[in-house]
């Protein structure tokens, strides 16, 4: 059985508490692997190491950093077949899907920050001809990284490298439901130039080494993706610390389908959004709001594209739909399902757990869902669901369009399917949230920035975003 050590101060450690936690393949529910069942105590220990070197590693210069970070990019495309796999098995996502999205895009973070660090500059103001003043950007110390399962490495990737990047000693905490990767990415950081107890990896369970490390009051920044709840507890945590805190939490997110959308594009466009990943992108459409003229032909296209995904073992290079990542999840979506029937839904397809035969026997799956006929404040099209079902819902024009895609407490990502190219920008500005793709779903440039409004999170990631996150600025005024 593998298992799974912390990182810290460039060694294997077993955890304080001697334990470790099991962690089971989604696609056949079996125990693979245990990961150790930190504490504060190990925290304290990384902390520690950290502190040490923090120092050392932000007096390099940005052009030493940057090739330690492309180091790690190359350490991790040669280790590309090795990452994916991990991924698939962790997470039960199609090895096909790790392969192609969520490790290179993970690679091109680290090249991107690599070259975002040589071009992040200080602003400077002459006030009047004897006074200037110029910014400076310093690194925050040490920065704590905790992460969801759904894009492991990838939202990992996002937290450490323009951490590193600018300087600081990073402690990353994965979610203890896939701990693969992260311990991936701690053996191709040791076999890089990073000085040792610059980047620290504490495995373990969210209310133990999660809390831990969020509260550790030498933890100047904490870089957090999950759950709304879990990003509110955070924030009651640690308020009274004033530490730098980014919050990129879930989402309710609307796709809107305007009649005179390409159809074709946008029905390809929908079933991708809505399922890829088994719909656990927390930038997923759950709600389709689909205008009337169309919605009856939109709506059985819908059906039979859906009903095409192969649902099947992860590994199988034809597989479109894998496994759901944890029994508990598997549970909340029947769960979802008998919710939105007791408020009225009809379920038009899927809406059960599936049995695949074979080697995922005891694997947890479950049916791509199409619902429809539920308003749009059923706590259905209300509360994030976080997987393969979505709920279709008609709208007459474009003012009733934008204002139900509105009315969510939360405010990630929207998606607006329409060939006209006034009626875009109008809806696109329109929308209450903090990304908006047009005829398009997950495009990404990683210059742009990242992250929601309202009940979806605080702050924003990518970029110089991310850059000035992890730094603090300072003000210096010079009379001459
Ligand atoms: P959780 O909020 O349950 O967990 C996220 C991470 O926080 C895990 O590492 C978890 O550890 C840890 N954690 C749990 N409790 C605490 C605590 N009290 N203090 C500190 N850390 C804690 O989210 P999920 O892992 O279930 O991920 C799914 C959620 O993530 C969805 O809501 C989704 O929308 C959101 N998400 C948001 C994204 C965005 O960019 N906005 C991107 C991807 C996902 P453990 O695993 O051990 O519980």
């Amino acid at each position: 059985m593998i298992q799974l050590k912390n990182y810290i101060q460039g060694e294997w450690r077993a955890p304080a508490s001697k334990c470790f936690v099991d962690n089971f393949e989604p696609a056949t529910g079996k125990v693979y692997s245990q990961l150790a069942d930190s504490d504060g105590d190990d925290i304290d220990l990384a902390v520690a190491a950290a502190k040490d070197m923090q120092t050392v590693w932000a007096k390099k210069s940005t052009l030493e950093r940057a090739n330690v970070l492309e180091a790690i990019a190359s350490g991790i495309e040669e280790r590309l077949e090795d990452f994916a796999n991990a991924e698939s098995k962790d997470t039960g996502k199609p090895l096909s899907l790790a392969r192609s999205l969520d490790i290179p895009r993970a690679i091109a973070n680290f090249r991107f920050f690599a070259s975002a660090i040589q071009q992040f500059s200080s602003e400077a103001h002459s006030t009047n001809s004897q006074v200037i003043n110029y910014s400076l950007h310093s690194p925050v110390g040490i920065v704590g990284a905790i992460c969801p399962w759904n894009l492991p490495l990838y939202l990992l990737s996002w937290k450490v490298a323009p951490a590193l990047a600018a300087g600081n000693a990073v402690i990353a905490k994965p979610s203890e439901l896939s701990p693969m990767t992260a311990s991936l990415l701690a053996e191709v950081i040791h076999q890089s130039k990073l000085p040792k107890g610059v980047f620290n990896l504490v495995q373990g369970r969210g209310e133990s080494a999660g809390r831990s490390l969020a509260a550790h009051l030498d933890v100047r920044a904490l870089s957090f993706t999950g759950g709304t709840k879990t990003g509110a507890a955070i924030a009651v945590d640690v308020a009274p610390q004033f530490k730098k805190l980014s919050l990129e939490l879930g989402g309710k997110n609307p796709t809107l389908i305007f009649a005179d959308a390409n159809y074709e594009e946008a029905l390809t466009g929908a079933v991708r959004s809505s399922f890829l990943n088994q719909g656990q992108i927390c930038l997923c459409g759950s709600r389709l709001f689909i205008q009337r003229e169309i919605y009856g032909k939109f709506k059985v296209d819908l059906i039979n594209r859906v009903k095409a995904l192969k649902m099947g073992d992860p590994l199988s290079p034809s597989t479109d739909q894998g496994a759901i990542i944890s029994e508990t999840q598997l549970s909340k979506l029947v769960s979802a399902v008998d919710r939105a029937k007791a408020e009225g839904g009809e379920i038009i397809l899927g809406g059960k757990r599936s049995k695949i035969s074979g080697r995922c026997e005891g694997g947890w799956f479950f049916e791509p869902t199409l619902i429809e006929n539920l308003p749009n404040h059923a706590a259905t099209n209300q509360e994030e669901i976080f997987g393969p079902i979505l709920s279709l819902i008609p709208f007459t024009d474009e003012e009733e369009g934008v204002q139900l895609a509105n009315a969510t407490s939360y405010g990630l990502a929207a998606s607006i399917w329409s060939q006209d190219v006034s009626r875009c920008h109008r809806v696109a500005e329109a929308m209450d949230c903090g990304i908006v793709w047009v005829n398009s779903w997950l495009l990404r440039d990683l210059r742009t920035p990242f992250g929601g409004t309202k009940n979806s999170g605080l702050g924003r990631e990518g970029g110089f975003e991310a850059l000035r996150f992890v730094t603090e600025t300072k003000n210096i005024c010079i009379k001459f």
